[in-house]
């Protein structure tokens, strides 16, 4: 252990900040994250979603492999190291590469794959937890955020690809945004196709860029020859009268992908949950397929996209698991919290008991109190010892708590202890075994 003076302690705290991107959740903001939580785990239960938790970091590979090597978040924002390591069970010992996670779907795949999750029956997943990306920071963009995501997976050896899975997945994110009272928010949706569709897309789409992509930010000069379909995620005002001239890949969609979608919709017409078609709306990596979509949310600024997801039918494969078609989607929690109006809870815990110890000696009987009422679900403060029971009744006014309940000599040889209300200031004589009585009634 290493010694530090309290000075050098002092200076410390002053000086260290949170890194660049990062940022502290504070109470009582907190409680709004635990109240957009516990919501949530409710509302995945009823539909028979499980959590599964990931490592914050995994190998470099997974990302490269699962998320996409020509990515921007696997070219420039990922966290990467060489570990350092020691050898031991099964591991030789060596260098290896490590990245902190910037999304959880592949995490979740691997772990799919890892443990044969398939043959414990399961398939349908949640997680909340931090994702970690190097992007410039700003309101609602954050280099460590948060994301609530779920997946439905296989089951091998063909899995499903029912139209019903997506339909029931945006119908769980309506539910949810309207459980939480987020208003306003928009459904976007398109499909992608299945590879070959998208292949004889490719062709099109780059004939059509070939006359113009020079008139085009660089970004979109690299994509044109890279990844075309990456274009249309082009935020560029300038760029945006060539781009709404380019084809589509709705028109390329073949008969069974064109009866998927159809399918998707009419059962979100069916169970009255709004979209607009957005045939911009694309994912670039092969294993994405048929179905996109992005939730926005009017009030959030620059970055109005709560959430983002889509079908995955080939990411097992592409991760060297079995046949295993999945979709599935990631709430950022930031912009989720964000978007809760200021009506979501924001109080805090309330206090019911402050418990003044007044006089020497008096700590042992105020923790034995704190713990038989705390035992019945009461929040109990315990003020430190002291002889000046004016000072602790402010103290127990400052802190909001309901009673103060004053432990003291007198109470302790008697039985019988002052608890005083707060807002009225009235104070009564209450024999031990009635103290929990009086106070929750
Ligand atoms: P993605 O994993 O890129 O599809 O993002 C899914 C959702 O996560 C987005 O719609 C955002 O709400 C959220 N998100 C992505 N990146 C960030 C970030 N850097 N800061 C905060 N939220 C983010």
């Amino acid at each position: 252990m290493i010694e530090v003076s309290r000075e050098e302690i002092t200076i410390d705290v002053e000086t260290i900040k949170a890194v660049k991107g990062t940022r502290d959740l504070l109470p009582p903001e907190t409680e709004r994250w635990n109240l957009v939580e516990s919501v949530t785990r409710e509302v995945f239960r009823t539909y028979n979603f499980q959590e599964i938790r990931t490592p914050i970091f995994e190998k470099t590979e997974l990302f490269a492999r699962g998320v996409g090597a020509d990515t921007d978040i696997v070219a420039k924002e990922m966290y990467t190291w060489e570990d350092q390591s020691r050898g031991g069970d099964n591991v030789a010992a060596g260098r290896q590469s490590l990245t902190l996670r910037p999304e959880n779907t592949a995490g979740v795949v691997r772990a799919y794959i890892e443990h044969r999750l398939w043959e414990r029956g399961l398939n349908k997943f949640y997680y909340i937890g931090p994702q970690f990306r190097r992007e410039r920071p700003q309101k609602g963009r954050y280099r460590q955020f948060f994301q609530i995501g779920a997946e439905v997976i296989g089951p091998p050896p063909s899995g499903s690809e029912s139209p019903a899975r997506d339909a029931e997945l945006l119908e769980l994110l309506a539910s949810l945004l309207d459980r939480l009272g987020i208003q306003q928010w928009r459904l976007e949706l398109n499909s992608i196709g299945c590879p070959a569709d998208r292949a004889r897309y490719d062709q099109v789409l780059r004939q059509a860029l070939q006359p113009v992509a020079a008139n085009l930010c660089a970004d979109c000069q690299r994509r044109a020859q890279t990844n075309p379909l990456r274009v249309f995620d082009c935020k560029v005002p300038a760029d945006q009268a060539i781009i709404e001239t380019l084809p589509r890949i709705s028109q390329f969609l073949d008969e069974p992908c064109r009866k998927h979608f159809d399918e998707v919709r009419e059962i979100l017409a069916s169970v009255g949950v709004p979209y607009t078609l957005n045939d911009r709306l694309v994912r670039g990596l092969d294993y994405y397929t048929r179905t996109a979509f992005e939730f926005t949310h009017g009030a959030l600024g620059a970055q109005n996209a709560i959430l983002g997801g889509g079908r995955y039918d080939g990411l097992s494969e592409a991760l060297g698991g079995p046949q295993a078609p999945g979709i599935g989607f990631a709430i950022g929690e930031d912009r989720l919290v964000m978007s809760l109006g200021q009506s979501a809870a924001t109080d805090g815990a309330k206090l019911d008991v402050y418990i003044a110890p007044l006089g020497t000696g008096m700590n042992k009987e105020a923790a034995r109190l704190a713990r038989e009422l705390r035992r019945h679900n009461l929040v109990v403060e315990v003020g430190e010892e002291s002889f000046r029971l004016k000072k602790s009744l402010e103290t127990a006014s400052k802190q909001g708590a309901r009673y103060a309940l004053i432990a003291g000599e007198n109470e302790l040889s008697t039985g019988v202890f002052a608890l005083k209300k707060l807002a009225s200031g009235e104070q009564r004589s209450v024999s031990r075994d009635r103290l929990l009585a009086e106070i929750q009634g």
